[in-house]
């Protein structure tokens, strides 16, 4: 007999598969599985409640996490959502460290919900101040990608606020560079998104 904590798991891995995001409100996750918990309980009365306890559960099992303030949860860890990464190359990521696998997904993403968001939301332009960095592809749009200012792995969310549009140089520097380096680019970056999604 399964239980509810293993349900409502269950049902945010598939939750963030389907929209390919990692980040949720427990409305949108209630909202969705309504009556996946309905079917689950048909007697209680108070499902909302019940679900958002299960969260709290899971989040004291570190399985996702909830920063109080924004109202939202993240799906933690490294296992990849389905197509974060395209197919043919999970395998040849799933052998590198955290830190490498990091930004393999971030470069290999390119039809994820986060993705498409910074792009929309902070441009097509690297947002290091004063970069130039850019070159067209082939159809015709700015080249960028798109950085996690705080890693998935060390929890950080796929939402707009942990989210920027870097060049490729940049984005290299951001994962690989010294730690000082790191935590200066992620300090001007962190500010940089501040100020356009204020
Ligand atoms: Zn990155
Ligand atoms: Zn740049």
């Amino acid at each position: 007999m399964i239980k509810w904590k293993e349900l409502v798991y269950q049902l945010v891995v598939e939750f963030c598969n389907v929209r390919g995001k990692r980040t949720f409100t427990l409305q949108e996750f209630y909202s969705a599985h309504e009556d996946d918990f309905k079917q689950f309980k048909p007697d209680n009365h108070h499902l909302l409640p019940k679900v958002r306890q299960q969260l709290q559960l899971l989040r004291d099992d570190g399985l996702i996490q909830f920063l109080d303030g924004r109202g939202t949860y993240t799906l933690k860890g490294i296992e990849l959502l389905k197509g974060e990464v395209e197919d043919e190359k999970v395998q040849e990521i799933s052998i590198q460290t955290p830190e490498k696998r990091e930004y393999l997904i971030e470069t290999y993403a390119r039809n994820r919900g986060w993705v498409k968001e910074a792009k929309e939301k902070l441009g097509l332009y690297c947002l290091y101040p004063t970069c130039q960095n850019t070159f067209k592809k082939p159809n015709n749009e700015p080249y960028i990608e798109v950085h996690h200012i705080i890693s998935l792995y060390e929890g950080g969310e796929d939402a707009i606020w942990n989210l920027i549009v870097i060049c490729a140089h940049h984005h290299k520097m951001a994962h690989f560079a010294d730690s000082f380096t790191r935590q200066r680019l992620k300090t001007i970056l962190t500010r940089e998104v501040e100020s356009r999604i204020a």
